[in-house]
């Protein structure tokens, strides 16, 4: 081997696990081959040399499962492309529930399975014994049968992409570091290795559990942290063949698979042990941590519980080797938003051999075609908020995560560790009325809130969960008196400059070129016509707007908004710390804040979608007339200093008109009701407004050309062969929460990507896109038997586009 590096790569890949292997087999496929893929030591002597090898299909949403799919159809390939074995193949998987709740749950993923295409059965206990002769049965409430499922070796399926990866002409490089990353006007520029600079156009972050460190070489986030992971290998034993699926028992946190004639037992304890907080070391390669039986025990006893026999088995190696985890279980891909050209595919939360496939295919594509192949917004690294690289933070959360992954996933749960992060200044105003916080982008924001003498925690369950009396009724306030939200944790944007107006003019598909003082609800679009951003933007003055957004889409929007400004003389400015927002909601919103105003209240001096500052008890507040909740409202945006005072001045003010402190749970449950979209649920970059049902919200005749306005021109004169109706399931008992499978005529048509219970309309509401080929018209809609499918049963619903409450929006215009 030579000493010297190139001088010059289009791409450098870093790590020589199976995501660098995997992103640079990608781009050779893709026909680029001035790659170089550097590797501190050996090819997968970090984390993947000793994986497990299992390779499930089946994703907790659809984009990752279509990820996680093509993994096996992927390896199933490689050895016949590449001419180097894999050791794949698909001896299917098991998982066992031990209770109802478990079954509920693995029910309702088999029937996620069947809008994914992924063959999955639910089976008796008798049945999974029959597939698994060595397994106690008698305890099993039943199981769900993969029979696609696979597993592969590990180290050989990272040198078949690296095998394949060098045939399309990368070079890897291994005893190579890197060990500083060079970047010019924000974008990359090169690396430094220890073996001399190599200047490049694009960097990919694979270095697993280094990411974080690698990352911040760049000044770019990569929120993840090391923890200790273990399995066991037994000798040989009776009853285990090659054939055996692979067995999962979550409800004992429990996998096993077959091994040489014996069986590897690993699995994810519910208290994890972070590693690596000095640092990984510099030497750690082909490493593996202490043995910690102790450690070990709580999954050895529940292995003894579903395989008497491994009591007996001995015991030929122990594992224990780091992986990384991140705050949300996800891992982290695509173009970091602070430094152009720098992609990251890390942290890959035990899944990486399973993932690690189709998380290099789409990272190549999207450096390839300059944007993301498909809607990656799940583990998009812009879903992350940069406080979350703080290495304290996710140590903390690292205990939890591991765990996390066999856990029930219930509905609404909340992490229990690394609390209390980001808080409104309302916080402890909101906690003492009864809040039960739940957590996004680490701000605790209160969901819901407790009766008095009830305790403002969550008992998880499938059906009525503890809070949903309480949420009912505070969706009531809302409905008939008037509710009080904390609305602060918005991302508040700032857009100022003479090029404002017109920046901004490129990049909403609404028209923001309006009087001051109003609002316009937009969508930003990409160049297919896929929604980016569903925002609000209030003209403040002639060159100044205030851009408004969730707090999920914070890091995302505020991201594309900085890179589309282009030469722009526009600065943007994140003002989310420095202005609370209360919500007040509900017909007798008016008569609230008109005991706190001298400012005309009414519908024609305060119209809906206008905006404009009010003396309100004490406090300068900039009031806007718009509602997420469907009724008569306003969202007062106070400077957080006033905000105690505001809120003081309104609980007093509203006691005699039923004022009612109202959550985030209630507030979905009035949305739903009036169909308005969740981005990141029901609209992301893979909808068209048209499809969306957002058209309203376009201006194709507008002045200023927009991005996305040529796609939207071009499918304008189509038959929407693609469109998102609203469903009510008729009996007003089951729960929807999300991707649930649309029957028409018994035809499967679709799946639900939000769902929530409208206490209004007493029934459970759910948004889905149904998809036919000569248009989803009112003919179509009308003539069809509907049915949604919640854990595998297929109950009658009704399909609509119009929202099933206040269609006509008489309510929020009164
Ligand atoms: C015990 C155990 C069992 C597992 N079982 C499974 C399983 O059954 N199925 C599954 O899907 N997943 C499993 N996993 C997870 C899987 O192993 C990982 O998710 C995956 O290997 C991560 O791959 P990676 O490429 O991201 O990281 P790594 O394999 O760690 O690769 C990163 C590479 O980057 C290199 N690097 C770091 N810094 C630099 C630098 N500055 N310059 C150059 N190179 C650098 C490192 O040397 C390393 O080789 C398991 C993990 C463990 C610990």
């Amino acid at each position: 081997m030579s000493d010297a590096v190139p001088a010059q790569a289009r791409v450098v890949v870093i790590g020589g696990g199976i995501a660098g292997c995997s992103v640079a087999y990608h781009l050779a496929v893709l026909g680029w081959r001035d790659v170089v893929l550097l590797e501190r030591r050996e090819l997968s002597c970090g984390t993947t040399w000793h994986a497990a090898g299992l390779v499930g299909q089946l994703r907790a949403t659809h984009n990752l499962t279509r990820l996680a799919k093509y993994g096996g159809d992927l390896y199933e390939r490689l050895e016949a492309e590449t001419g180097q074995a894999t050791g794949f193949r698909r001896p299917g998987s098991l998982s066992l529930a031990r209770t109802a709740e478990r079954m509920h749950e693995l029910a309702r993923l088999a029937s996620m399975a069947r809008c994914f295409d992924v063959e999955a059965h639910v089976i008796t206990p008798a049945e999974a014994g029959r597939r698994w002769p060595l397994l106690r049965t008698d305890d099993l409430a039943g199981a769900v049968w993969l029979p696609r499922d696979g597993r592969t070796n590990p180290i050989d399926t990272t040198l078949a992409l690296a095998k394949g990866a060098r045939q399309g002409g990368v070079t890897i490089l291994e005893n190579t570091a890197v060990t500083a990353i060079r970047t010019r006007g924000g974008a990359v520029a090169g690396v430094g290795t220890s073996r001399g600079d190599i200047a490049c156009e694009v960097v990919v972050n694979c270095a697993g559990m280094w990411a974080r460190d690698v990352g911040a070489m760049a000044g770019v986030a990569v929120p993840l942290h090391a923890s200790e992971h273990f399995y066991i290998v037994t000798e040989p034993m009776d009853g285990v063949t090659a054939d055996l699926p692979v067995l999962r028992d979550p409800d004992g946190y429990i996998y096993v698979r077959e091994e040489v004639g014996g069986l590897l037992m690993g699995g994810f304890e519910p208290v994890a042990k972070p590693w690596g907080m000095q640092g990984i070391p510099a030497d750690f390669a082909f490493s593996l941590l202490h043995e910690d039986w102790d450690h070990f025990r709580v999954l050895m006893e529940q292995a003894i519980v579903r395989i008497p026999a491994i009591e007996s088995a001995a015991v030929r190696s122990h594992v224990n080797g780091p992986e990384s985890f991140t705050p949300d279980g996800r891992y982290h891909l695509g173009e970091a938003p602070e430094c152009r050209n720098f992609f990251v595919a890390a942290g890959f939360n035990s899944i990486g051999i399973a993932a690690g496939a189709g998380a290099g295919k789409a990272v190549a594509e999207w450096i390839v075609g300059g944007e993301p192949p498909m809607d990656l917004w799940d583990v998009d690294i812009r879903r992350v908020a940069p406080f979350q690289a703080n290495p304290s933070y996710l140590r903390a959360r690292t205990v939890e995560m591991v765990g996390r992954l066999y856990a029930m996933h219930w509905p609404f749960q909340q992490a229990a560790t690394a609390r209390g992060v980001r808080r409104s200044v309302l916080h402890d105003r909101l906690a003492a009325r009864g809040a039960c916080f739940g957590e996004v982008m680490g701000w605790e924001r209160a969901n819901w809130y407790a009766a008095p003498g009830q305790e403002p925690v969550y008992r998880y369950s499938w059906g009525r969960q503890n809070w949903f009396a309480r949420s009912a009724e505070e969706h009531r306030a809302v409905r008939e008196d008037v509710g009080l939200f904390d609305q602060s944790s918005f991302a508040k944007l700032r857009l100022e400059g003479r090029d404002a107006g017109a920046a901004l003019g490129r990049l909403c598909a609404g028209d923001v070129d309006v009087p001051v003082g109003r609002i316009v609800y937009t969508q930003m679009l990409n160049r297919h016509g896929g929604i980016e951003c569903d925002l609000t933007v209030t003209r403040l003055g002639d060159d100044a707007y205030l851009v408004v957004t969730a707090a999920a889409a914070a890091t995302h929007d505020t991201a594309w908004i900085r890179r589309n400004l282009g030469e722009a003389r526009a600065v943007l400015t994140d003002v989310t710390a420095a202005i609370a927002v209360l919500g007040v909601m509900g017909p007798r919103s008016r008569d609230l804040l008109a005991r706190l105003t001298g400012a005309d209240l009414s519908a024609a001096g305060f119209s809906y979608l206008t905006s404009r500052e009010v003396w309100l008890a004490s406090a300068p507040v900039r009031a806007s007339r718009v509602t997420y909740v469907g009724e008569l409202g306003w969202e007062l945006y106070v400077p957080a200093e006033f905000a105690a005072g505001v809120y003081d001045a309104l609980v007093e003010a509203g006691q005699d008109l039923g004022l009612a402190h109202a959550g985030y749970h209630a507030m979905d449950s009035l949305r739903i009701e009036k169909a308005y979209r969740s981005w990141g649920h029901d609209i992301g970059p893979e909808d068209t407004p048209p499809q969306a049902g957002l058209g309203f919200a376009v201006r194709l005749d507008k002045a200023a050309p927009f991005i996305g306005r040529e796609a939207l021109l071009a499918l304008r004169d189509r038959p929407l062969s693609r469109r998102l109706l609203v469903f009510t399931l008729e009996d007003p008992d089951p729960l929807l929460y999300h991707d649930e499978p649309i029957w028409r005529d018994g035809a499967l048509v679709g799946r639900i990507t939000s769902g929530a219970y409208g206490h209004t309309l007493g029934r459970a509401v759910g948004l889905g896109y149904v998809a036919h080929p000569d248009g989803v018209t009112d003919a179509f809609i009308a003539s069809g038997r509907w049915e949604l499918e919640v854990a595998g049963e297929r109950l009658p619903a009704r399909a609509q586009l119009a929202p099933p409450y206040d269609p006509k929006s008489i309510r929020v215009r009164g």
